[in-house]
């Protein structure tokens, strides 16, 4: 999911439109905007589909008065996964003894259905099946005597990922978990403050960068400036690697590092580790795009765009039905026949999940006649499930859960296939030595299976780790 919120500009709405679009890419399904006015009260709009199809117009935008306002992008991970209900859509929202208060969240909590059976027990009505709204339900427990003060306390009984963004009538608050999971930045647009999920929604108002919320911060910002709290004991943070692998924009830059560079690295340590005579490299557009121009550069075999992607299509696996899914590779890529024909083709695509995609582009590839299809892979094989909200299925149904690589290159039925080692990704993020596997620098648990954070819920449901 996305995040974004303003404080202290005129019509805020605006300028939360704006961010989500830019923020767009992490969610697909609905979106929602809350604002508060002084006159008009709080008021919220929230809708099934593109942020551009929904909060372009002056009809929608005027019902959303105020210089305040945050919004969210949803994919779902957690709740309804068979797609989107208009209950689940955020910002949340809920009223306290000292006012209102609205939350968007990006991320998964891992301990959300034992706190939501126990919150259930003790009086609380639910009305999502979201993992989000027991945030609401622990701040409307607790005995803290500000709104921030109740958030800090139900974030504390939380596990799992989360970046959140959330409003009073005055306040914009922006929280990290412990492990900084999934990203958050602060920016500065005029004499207002701004906080996004990516730096590439910051870039569409023109708001400049301050910097990250840090892994465990809580910043409060009202009118008189930017406060940090440190409501978690200090651990070494966890960034997601595969924020820098899929899910951000190329144009984002996370930890400090573009995210385009970094994918273009990835490329040049993929040629290194795993060099083929070819013809051509090739991307799997657009995820591929950067890493197959560094292994292009790298190898000096020449880059095509021997596949073109049909802007108007989202991404296909934020469509949740599964025959959607299957559809979805021939409705939104198409071989560009004249420059693979006789071809030795080099495709490079950012991960192998189901290997759905993979198969039928490399039917699509054969059939205009490439001499032959080499797979080369941004990551390392996607063997178990994500729980910190990017939308993984079940382990079984990974591909690299139960085939070694050589099983996946028969299956995928390539002339060969390898994947990035997780060293290598370290290393193209910017650590010089290397993945430490005593203390690793960032969260890889899809691809290592090792989980920072115990996933308890699906521990109780007999998930095995
Ligand atoms: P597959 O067809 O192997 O299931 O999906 C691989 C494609 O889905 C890749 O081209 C990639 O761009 C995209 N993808 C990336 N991350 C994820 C993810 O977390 N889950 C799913 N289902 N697909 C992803
Ligand atoms: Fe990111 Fe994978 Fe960790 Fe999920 S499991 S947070 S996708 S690195
Ligand atoms: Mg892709």
């Amino acid at each position: 999911c996305g995040v974004f919120g303003v404080i202290g500009v005129t019509d805020a709405a605006n300028f939360v439109a704006l961010g989500l679009h830019a923020l767009q890419h992490r969610g697909q399904e609905a979106a929602g905007i809350v604002t508060h006015d002084p006159e008009a009260g709080f008021n919220s709009a929230r809708r099934m589909g593109y942020v551009r199809d929904n909060f372009t117009s002056h009809e929608v935008i005027r019902t959303l008065p105020g210089t305040i306002g945050i919004g969210h992008v949803r994919y779902s991970t957690s709740g309804n996964k068979g797609g989107t209900a208009m209950r689940d859509v955020q910002p949340f929202f809920g009223e306290f003894s000292m006012g209102g208060a609205a939350v968007a969240h990006n991320g998964n909590l891992t301990n959300a259905a034992q706190l939501r059976k126990e919150l259930i027990e003790r009086g609380s009505i639910f009305q999502s099946s979201s993992d989000t709204e027991c945030i609401i339900h622990l701040m409307a427990r607790s005995m803290g005597r500000t709104i921030p003060d109740r958030m800090e306390e139900a974030l504390r009984k939380v596990e799992g990922a989360f970046s959140v963004v959330a409003m009073t009538r005055t306040k914009l608050i922006g929280v990290r978990d412990p492990l900084g999971v999934r990203p958050l930045v602060l920016g500065r647009l005029g004499d207002g403050y701004v906080l996004a999920s990516e730096t590439c929604a910051l870039d569409i108002i023109g708001a400049e960068l301050m910097r990250e919320v840090e892994p465990g911060e809580m910043v409060v910002v009202t009118g008189e400036g930017v406060e940090s709290h440190r409501p978690f004991r200090p651990r070494p943070s966890r960034f997601c690697i595969f924020e820098h692998v899929y899910f951000s924009r190329p144009d984002s830059i996370l930890g400090g590092k573009s995210v385009y560079e970094t994918r273009r690295q990835i490329g040049v340590e993929l040629a290194k580790e795993a060099p083929v005579e070819a013809d051509l490299v090739c991307p799997v557009p657009d995820s591929g795009t950067p890493a197959a121009i560094g292994y292009a550069a790298e190898s000096g075999i020449p880059y095509g765009m021997g596949i073109v992607r049909n802007q108007y299509m989202g991404r296909t696996f934020i469509e949740p039905s599964e025959q959607i899914r299957n559809m979805g590779v021939r409705l939104k890529l198409n071989v560009n026949r004249a420059l693979i024909r006789g071809k030795r083709v080099i495709l490079v695509d950012d991960s192998v999940v189901r290997g759905t995609t993979s198969r039928k582009i490399k039917e699509m590839i054969l059939d205009a006649g490439a001499a032959e299809v080499h797979f080369r892979i941004a990551s390392p094989p996607t063997a178990w499930p994500c729980f910190y909200g990017v939308d993984t299925p079940e382990r079984d149904k990974l591909l690299a859960s139960h085939m070694s690589e050589e099983e996946m290159c028969a299956h995928l039925g390539v002339d060969s296939l390898r994947f990035i080692s997780l060293d290598g990704l370290y290393r193209a993020v910017g650590e010089a030595r290397g993945r430490d596997p005593e203390r690793p620098q960032y969260c890889d648990a899809c691809f290592s299976g090792e989980y920072p954070i115990v996933p308890a819920d699906m521990v109780e449901r007999g998930f095995q780790l």
